[in-house]
């Protein structure tokens, strides 16, 4: 038995480290969407590493991006969930997300490798911004979802986080509500959102579903930059993949997402609806953007041919 005295002073020294860290956490480690939170002050509060020069998301102009052929990316657990997979939707006070979680306490369930990726990545969540973070040509889609897997050399996520650049790999899926029909992998979603309004509340799922339904069918074309984590503290150890190919989901569903949340617990005097919890494009500053350019299937020019077209067309030229 621990004296009773001992416990009480232990206890006492508990409550006050934890004072201490809560008044510290709120001074320096609270962040949001809006007002004196917002995305605008991260850069302040967070030196490290908000205000770096490889910060996420960006506008992908595709016209400027570098074509590369990159080998197919390869996808585990997302068809078919594993057995001992369960799946957890919460609400963290700035996102929707659903945890990927394993009942015997596997980190490998669900894991993506290849497609240029420095290794192989297990997957530790997916979640919702709506607007889209990343735009396309200046265009801001209806939402856009990640799925955040850290590099399976690593311990642990928070040591993948440490390191860069090849800590993490996010994959980015937009959402474009021009659908007339309710998208059947969204609807896992959107049917649980009532489960999740205020922050700190989550919901474990009776059964798990394919991410795959959350997935455009085309998966060989996307966009690949070196970037960051687009929450706090921003850190730049992010392969980011961008998917080409939207998947299309209904008005209703982008609806949904919009008014049924709240950035606050509940109870709370000052209700936020969760709302356009992206952070605005960021600086290129002189980084590569890849476009995975799939041409399978689509002759290549040889160079000498190449040479000979554009020596064709010089001698053309020179007869007008
Ligand atoms: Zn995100």
């Amino acid at each position: 038995m621990v004296p009773l005295q001992q416990v009480t002073v232990g206890m006492l020294a508990g409550v006050i480290a934890l004072v201490l860290f809560s008044t510290a956490d709120a001074q320096h480690g609270s962040w949001g969407y809006t007002g004196d939170s917002g995305p605008s002050t991260w850069a302040t509060n967070f030196p490290n590493f908000c205000n770096g020069q490889k910060q996420s998301p960006i506008d992908v102009s595709t016209k400027t991006a570098t074509q590369k052929s990159f080998q197919p990316l390869n996808f585990k657990g997302f068809d078919t969930p594993p057995a001992d997979a369960q799946m957890r939707i919460k609400n963290n006070g700035h996102a929707i997300q659903v945890d990927l979680l394993s009942k015997t306490g596997k980190t490998d369930n669900y894991q993506i490798s290849g497609g240029g990726l420095p290794g192989t990545y297990n997957v530790l969540q997916f979640h919702f911004h709506w607007g889209s973070e990343h735009t396309i040509n200046g265009k801001r889609y209806d939402a856009e979802m990640h799925v955040v897997t850290y590099n399976a050399k690593y311990p642990s996520a928070s040591e993948a986080a440490k390191v860069s650049p090849d800590g993490f790999a996010v994959l980015s899926v937009l959402l474009e509500a021009t659908s007339k029909t309710a998208n059947p992998g969204m609807q896992n979603i959107v049917s649980q959102l009532s489960n999740v309004q205020n922050k700190g509340m989550n919901y474990t799922y009776p059964t798990s579903f394919s991410i795959n339904s959350l997935f455009p069918a085309d998966k060989a074309n996307y966009w690949r930059y070196m970037g960051s984590l687009t929450t706090p503290k921003c850190n730049e150890v992010v392969v980011w993949t961008i998917f080409k190919t939207s998947l299309k989901i209904s008005q209703a569903q982008a609806n949904a997402l919009k008014t049924s949340c709240y950035f606050n617990p509940a109870g709370d005097q000052e209700q936020q609806p969760l709302n356009n919890n992206y952070r605005p494009t960021q600086p290129l500053n002189g980084r590569t953007v890849f476009d995975s350019s799939n041409t399978s299937g689509v002759p290549q020019l040889a160079p000498t041919v190449l040479a000979l077209f554009i020596a064709l067309l010089s001698s053309t030229a020179l007869q007008l």
